[in-house]
């Protein structure tokens, strides 16, 4: 489907009862493929109140992490779009809460390629601007949601978007993603690293794969991403972990963190970059249930901390990064923060309460020996 465009038109050629949307592709297991047509591709500092420029080529993500923070935004663009009239209720109804299954994970808005490269083009000379009188403006790319989940397989717009990035130079540019479809890109990677800084951001939380299947529904297994880092580093890209976000009390041990660092030693890591979990209003829905069922010791402290804030208290997030490092420094890995990386910098804006002294790590109180 496309949203609020005049055009009506069918990705396999099918008109949808008058509507104003177009279906690019539809899969058998219930996704949903809409294209959304877009005039500013590129979130300015200013928008977001972060310290870097954003861009997402994707709304929804059908990786379905159940923290995910991305889930809010797919709700203001189908919500928007009602309001607007450029979808009727009942396509509202199909894209906001399809019966049974997460609109979030499979009604996948596509930002039409041309679009975004024409509105690439409105949005880089400002930050060309920027980088002449402030210095080297960082972009990050997949700062909400994953830019090499399964849609960019078939519509590249990542790619489109790498690729006219090669046509400007200076800038500080951050790849997250936890999809091996990245190593796709190498060479496009490679050819950006020589105009810009070039980094990208493999997001692994856990080698436990138990931990991964209940907390990240679809996305790629840990053995898979840590292929993809590999190949990265050995293509000639910059690519580190990203441990994003870090789960209180479940994957915070030193006995996960050790695994994590190792695989990642192992992997070629050149940097490590920990973000403590945030839990938004609408992740705790689907959050904490997981939490209640599997880990039925935790929840209760789960939902006492997260009661009035989303972010992780500043004294544990203090003392699980300074773990994190301790841990990362013994392998050889050095914290992307040192270097001043954007993506690290502004995800770890984290927790002004103590409410996790006393987790069961006692990482706040600095009980653990790492
Ligand atoms: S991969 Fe990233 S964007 Fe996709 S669901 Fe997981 S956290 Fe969200």
């Amino acid at each position: 489907m496309r949203l609020g465009e005049v055009r009506v038109r069918s990705g396999r050629g099918k008109m949808e009862g008058g509507s104003v949307t177009i279906v690019l592709d539809e899969r058998r297991r219930g996704t949903k493929f809409v294209e959304l047509p877009v005039k500013s591709i590129i979130n300015s500092p200013e928008s977001t109140r972060m310290d870097f420029w954003s861009l997402n080529p994707y709304v929804g993500c059908e990786f379905g992490c159940s923290y995910c923070y991305a889930r809010y935004a797919h709700r203001y663009v189908v919500e928007r779009a009602r309001d607007n009239g450029r979808i009727t209720e009942r396509e509202c109804a199909d894209l906001g809460s399809p019966s049974g299954l997460e609109p979030f994970e499979h009604r996948i808005f596509i930002k039409e390629r041309e679009a975004v490269l024409a509105a690439l083009g409105r949005d880089l000379p400002r930050i060309r601007r920027r980088t002449m009188r402030d210095g080297p403006q960082s972009i990050i790319i997949g700062s909400a949601t994953d830019p090499y989940q399964p849609a960019e397989r078939q519509y590249q717009v990542t790619r489109a978007v790498l690729a006219r990035l090669r046509g400007e130079r200076g800038f500080r540019i951050g790849v997250i993603t936890k999809s091996p479809l990245v190593t796709r890109d190498i060479t496009l990677l490679r050819d950006l690293a020589r105009r810009h800084w070039v980094s990208v951001y493999i997001s692994l939380v856990s080698m436990d794969i138990r931990v991964i299947k209940l907390f990240e529904a679809r996305s790629p297994m840990p053995h898979a991403r840590l292929r993809a880092l590999g190949q990265l580093v050995r293509g000639g890209v910059r690519a580190g972990l990203i441990v994003a976000p870090i789960l209180p009390g479940i994957t915070d041990t030193l006995q996960q963190i050790e695994a994590l660092m190792r695989a990642a030693r192992d992997a070629g890591a050149k940097f490590i970059a920990p973000i403590p979990l945030r839990l938004y209003p609408d992740v705790r829905r689907r959050f904490l249930p997981i939490v209640e069922q599997h880990f039925p010791r935790l929840a209760r402290r789960y939902r006492a901390a997260y009661d009035r804030t989303w972010d992780a208290p500043e004294k544990y997030a203090a003392a699980v990064k300074r773990r994190f490092r301790r841990v990362a420094e013994r392998y050889g890995i050095q914290d992307d923060a040192e270097q001043e990386q954007p993506a690290t910098r502004a995800m770890n804006r984290a927790a002004q309460l103590n409410m996790f002294d006393g987790w069961p790590g006692n990482v706040a109180r600095g009980k653990a020996r790492c």
